[in-house]
C-alpha cells in the first residue's frame, strides 16, 4: 500500500486530487494521512469530498475515511468504468477541480464518456471554465484524446448552480507534449463575463485592459449571462501564440473596484509576456500528470509554484517517472521528465 503524506509541499487539496487521479490511472491503492493538516479548517472539506466521491464512482473504489474534517483517507480503485456521469458538486464547489480528478483516468479508458458537472464554473483558486476551454484542453487534446467542454450555465461563488458538459474520447496511450517555446503571438483578446451586475463594470475593466495592453476595440469583448444563479464577474485575457494558447482570469469581488480586478489580470499577462515562456504558472501544475502518464515530455514555464513542486512529488511517489526542473533564464524554467 502506498502511503502519502498529505502535509508535504503545498499541503492542500491538490495532493488528494492528484493522488486520486494517479491511483485510478495506475490501479494503485493508497492511504493519505495529515490531509490539509495546517489549514484553518483541516481535513477533507466539501470540495475534496466531491472529488473523492467522483473518483470512487468512476473507478468503483473502496473508500475509507471520506467524511468532513477527515485527515486520513484510504482509496482502493477496482476498475475504471467510462460512460455517463452526473456530478452535482453542491453550491459553488468547483466543477473543474472534480474534472481535474477524473479526467486522467477517463482519457485513458476503453470507451467514451459524457460528464455533466454542476456547481461553480468560475471559482477563485480553481481553474476557471475559460482556462480549461482555451488553454488546458487544447494542449491535452494534442496528446491524443478529444475532450470538449461546453459551458451551459456559469456558476459563481457563493450561489453556484453552474453547469458544464464534457465529452471525452479516450486514447490507448498519450503522446508526449513538448513546449520549449511560445512562438510569435498570433492574437490577444479580453473577454469579460457578467451576471446580474451593471454593465459599467465590464466597460471599466475593458478600459483598463485597453489602456494597459493597447488592445484594439475589436479584441475587447463582454458577455452578459443572467442564467447564473447569482451575481458574478470574470475577466479573462487570452494570449494565443504560434505553439500555445494561455488564458488568465481574475474575478470580481464585492467591494473590490472593477479597475483592481482588471489590473490583477493585466499584471499576470505582463509577467507571462515578459518571461517569454509558453506555459504560465497554473498550466504548469496541470500539465504534469498528463506528461507523467505519457511517459515523456517537457515544457518551459515561470518559476515553479508550490503546486508544481507538489505535483512533481506526488508523481514520483506513484510512478518511476521523475521530473527535473532547471532554471534557464531570469524567469524561465525547463521542466522535463527524466
Ligand atoms: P488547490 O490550491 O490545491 O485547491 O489547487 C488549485 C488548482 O487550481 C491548481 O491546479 C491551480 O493550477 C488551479 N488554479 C487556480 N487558479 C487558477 C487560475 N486562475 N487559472 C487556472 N488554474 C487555476
Amino acid at each position: 500500500m502506498l502511503n502519502i503524506d498529505g502535509d508535504v509541499g503545498e499541503g492542500g487539496g491538490q495532493i488528494v486530487r492528484s493522488s486520486l487521479a494517479l491511483a485510478m490511472c495506475l490501479d494503485r491503492p493508497f492511504r493519505i494521512t495529515r490531509i490539509r493538516a495546517r489549514r484553518e479548517r483541516p481535513g477533507l472539506q466539501a470540495q475534496h469530498l466531491a472529488a473523492v466521491s467522483a473518483a470512487a464512482s468512476v473507478s468503483q473504489a473502496h473508500v475509507e475515511g471520506a467524511y468532513k474534517g477527515s485527515q486520513e483517507l484510504l482509496f482502493k480503485p477496482r476498475k475504471v468504468i467510462a460512460g455517463d456521469y452526473h456530478f452535482a458538486i453542491g453550491t459553488a464547489g468547483s466543477t473543474s477541480l472534480v474534472l481535474q480528478t477524473v479526467l486522467p483516468a477517463l482519457i485513458l479508458a476503453d470507451r467514451e464518456s459524457n460528464l455533466l458537472l454542476e456547481g461553480g464554473t468560475h471559482n477563485p483558486l480553481a481553474p476557471p471554465f475559460d482556462f480549461l476551454k482555451h488553454a488546458f484542453l487544447p494542449l491535452l487534446n494534442r496528446m491524443g484524446p478529444a475532450v470538449t467542454a461546453t459551458l451551459e450555465r456559469p456558476g459563481f461563488a457563493p450561489e453556484g448552480g453552474g453547469r458544464v458538459r464534457v465529452h471525452i474520447k479516450p486514447v490507448a496511450h498519450l503522446q508526449a507534449l513538448e513546449l520549449p517555446e511560445r512562438g510569435d503571438i498570433v492574437q490577444q483578446r479580453a473577454e469579460v463575463l457578467l451576471a446580474h451586475l451593471p454593465e459599467h463594470i465590464a466597460n471599466r475593466e475593458l478600459a483598463v485592459i485597453r489602456d494597459a495592453l493597447s488592445f484594439p476595440e475589436s479584441k475587447l469583448n463582454f458577455r452578459v449571462d443572467n442564467t447564473a444563479n447569482g451575481p458574478g464577474n470574470a475577466v479573462s485575457i487570452i494570449v494565443e501564440s504560434a505553439f500555445v494558447t494561455e488564458c488568465f482570469t481574475a474575478f470580481g469581488q464585492r467591494r473590490l473596484p472593477a479597475e483592481r480586478v482588471a489590473e490583477s489580470v493585466v499584471r499576470e499577462v505582463r509577467r507571462y509576456l515578459q518571461a517569454g515562456v509558453p506555459v504560465g504558472r497554473y498550466l504548469a501544475d496541470q500539465l504534469l500528470l498528463p506528461l507523467a502518464l505519457a511517459g515523456e515530455g517537457m515544457f518551459v514555464t515561470l518559476q515553479p509554484s508550490s503546486h508544481v513542486i507538489t505535483n512533481m512529488a506526488v508523481v514520483k511517489k506513484f510512478m518511476q517517472a521523475e521530473f527535473a526542473s532547471e532554471k534557464i533564464d531570469e524567469d524561465a524554467w525547463r521542466i522535463s521528465l527524466s
